[in-house]
């Protein structure tokens, strides 16, 4: 997977991509990630990347030039990619939209900055827009990292542990069990006796429990589009959980 970030701020992204999984999986060839700096496709002498805009208003807005210039250029190298801008105004990215997206071979992500840029450049190149929350960040890289990161996990041999991704909180929808680890005791709280005990069938069906009481009380939104297996099924009406789930599933 390739992945081209457009940005005016590249010094960013240095070091959240060059730690942990994300430099693994770069040293591993899993993903290559290439930054372009806008900047050096400005076409004026005080390499201007923004502009009053038109109208009047308040703030700038990213000039569509330097932009296509910067965008044409990672394609010559890299190949045409899936250009997704950044923006408050985009699709929601959760979970679902991560694994659609670890399907593509090349992304390019084109980070805003500002009041974000010309609708020119927005209608032309861009085939996706995706925001990361109602809420307003000064630039688009943090949300590319947040994506290239959510992303990367899900590539195959990536995470060291296979399975791993698909036992995350929202893999099924579902939010992921409380987790423990050693010591067995802390500040007067035991471990739940059932994790010590080395029956993986009983850990299994509590882990599940587990799940599904806290994706209810913290997350009831999500039960929405989970489907369980009759099996489950079984084990949630035996501990009288299924009708508050149907309950849930019905008044969202
Ligand atoms: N004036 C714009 C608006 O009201 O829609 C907001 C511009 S914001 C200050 C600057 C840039 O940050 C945006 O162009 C976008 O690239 C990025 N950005 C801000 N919030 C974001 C979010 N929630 N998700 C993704 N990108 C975001």
């Amino acid at each position: 997977m390739i992945f081209d970030i457009l940005t005016i701020f590249p010094d960013l992204l240095e070091s959240p991509l060059n730690e942990s999984i994300i430099r693994r999986a770069k040293e591993a060839g899993q993903v290559r990630i290439e930054i372009t700096n806008i900047r050096e496709f400005a076409e004026d002498k005080h390499s201007m990347t923004d502009d009053r805009p038109f109208g009047g208003g308040e703030g700038m807005v990213m000039k569509p030039e330097p932009l296509t210039a910067a965008l044409q250029s990672v394609r010559n190298k890299n190949g045409l990619g899936r250009v997704v801008l950044l923006s408050p105004q985009g699709r929601p990215y959760n979970q679902e939209v991560a694994v659609e997206l670890s399907k593509e071979k090349h992304i390019i992500l084109v980070c805003g900055r500002y009041e974000g840029v010309d609708e020119r450049f927005r209608a032309a190149e861009v085939e996706d827009e995706i925001s990361i929350g109602d809420y307003i960040l000064t630039g688009g890289e943090l949300a590319a990292m947040v994506i290239i990161d959510s992303i990367t996990r899900l590539l195959p041999g990536v995470l060291g542990c296979a399975g791993s991704a698909e036992k995350d909180t929202f893999s099924r929808q579902l939010l992921k069990h409380p987790q423990y680890t050693r010591p067995r005791e802390f500040a007067g709280q035991e471990v739940p006796e059932i994790l010590l005990s080395g029956d993986h069938e009983r850990i299994e069906k509590y882990r599940f429990l587990e799940s599904v009481c806290r994706t209810m009380d913290r997350r009831p939104d999500l039960l929405q589009k989970v489907l369980f297996s009759k099996a489950e099924i079984k084990l949630l009406k035996r501990h009288q959980l299924y009708e508050r789930v149907k309950a849930l599933q019905k008044e969202q």
